[in-house]
C-alpha cells in the first residue's frame, strides 16, 4: 500500500477549506451516511458553508439520501486547468463516485484505483471556499482509510456507533486508527445513532433496543465528547430513502438532536 499512499502524498491542499471532518464508524449499516447528510444540513442552517465527500467509493448513498442521484457534474477549465463543478443540492456541495458511473453499476475498484478516484474529488472539484468539508468516509479501517488520513489534512474525525456491544469493538477500532502515532487525527466526539427508539404516537416514550451507553463508552476511552446521541425514527430513513433528509424540515422533533450535535462539533 505504500506506493498509493505516495500517489496521494503531499498533492492535497485545499487552501479554501477551513475543516476537513472525516466521518467514520467501524462497521457499516450504523447510520454513517445518513448522519453525515443530516450533520451537513444542521452546519448550514447555522450559517455555515458546507461540501461533502463521498469517500464510500464501493458503496456511495450520499447521492440517493440528497435526491441527486440523477445529477451529472460539469467540468470547467479554470487557470488552464480541468475542474469539476461539484453538485449544489439543498446549498451543500457534494462529489460521489455515484454521480460518475451509471446507475445501479457495482464499482469494483481496486485500492489504488479507489486512491486515484479520491484524489480527484479533493484536486480537480472546484469546492472553493468552505467552513466545512465532511468525509462520509467507508465503513472499517482499510487501504482507503489509511491512505486518506496520511495524505489529506483531516481536522479531526467523528465516530458514529450506535450503542450495541459489536459495534462498540468495531468502534474502538476504527477510532485507534486516527490516534495512532503516524496519523495523529484528532477525534473531535463520538455520535451515538439509534440509541433508542420512539415512535412518532408517543414521542416521549423511548425503547433501548440497542443498549444503552455504549457511545459513552467509545467517548471515554479516547476522552472526547458525547457530540450527540440520535433516537431511531421512522421519518429519518424514510428521509433518507426519498432524498429529502429530515433535516429540511426544520420543525422535525428530531431537527434539535442534529443541531446541537452541529454546534457541539462547531
Ligand atoms: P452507513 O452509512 O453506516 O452504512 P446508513 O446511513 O446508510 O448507514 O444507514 C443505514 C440504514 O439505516 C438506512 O436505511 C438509514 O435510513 C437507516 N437509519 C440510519 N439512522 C437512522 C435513524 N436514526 N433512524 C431511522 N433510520 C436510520
Amino acid at each position: 500500500t505504500s506506493d498509493v499512499t505516495t500517489n496521494l502524498n503531499k498533492s492535497v491542499a485545499l487552501p479554501g477549506v477551513k475543516n476537513i471532518i472525516a466521518v467514520s464508524s467501524g462497521k457499516g449499516g450504523v447510520g454513517k451516511s445518513t448522519l453525515t447528510v443530516n450533520l451537513a444540513m444542521a452546519l448550514k442552517q447555522s450559517g455555515a458553508k458546507v461540501g461533502i465527500i463521498d469517500a464510500d467509493i464501493s458503496g456511495p448513498s450520499i447521492p440517493i439520501m440528497f435526491g441527486a442521484q440523477d445529477m451529472q457534474p460539469l467540468v470547467t477549465v479554470k487557470d488552464g486547468k480541468n475542474y469539476i463543478n461539484p453538485i449544489l443540492q439543498y446549498g451543500i456541495k457534494m462529489i460521489s463516485i455515484g454521480f460518475l458511473t451509471p446507475p445501479d453499476s457495482a464499482v469494483v475498484w481496486r485500492g489504488p484505483m479507489a486512491s486515484q478516484a479520491l484524489k480527484q474529488f479533493f484536486n480537480d472539484v472546484d469546492w472553493g471556499e468552505l467552513d466545512y468539508l465532511l468525509l462520509d468516509m467507508p465503513p472499517g479501517t482499510g487501504d482507503i482509510h489509511l491512505t486518506l488520513v496520511q495524505s489529506v489534512p483531516v481536522t479531526g474525525a467523528i465516530i458514529i456507533t450506535t450503542p450495541q456491544k459489536v459495534a462498540l469493538a468495531d468502534a474502538t477500532k476504527g477510532g485507534s486508527m486516527f490516534v495512532q502515532p503516524n496519523i495523529n487525527v484528532p477525534i473531535l466526539g463520538v455520535i451515538e445513532n439509534m440509541s433508542y427508539f420512539t415512535p412518532e404516537e408517543l414521542p416521549e416514550n423511548k425503547y433501548y433496543i440497542f443498549g444503552q451507553g455504549g457511545g459513552e463508552q467509545i467517548a471515554k476511552k479516547f476522552n472526547v465528547p458525547v457530540l450527540g446521541n440520535i433516537p431511531i425514527v421512522q421519518k429519518i430513513r424514510e428521509g433518507g430513502d426519498e432524498g429529502r433528509p429530515i433535516m429540511m424540515d426544520e420543525n422535525a422533533i428530531i431537527s434539535k438532536a442534529f443541531k446541537s450535535a452541529a454546534e457541539n462539533l462547531a
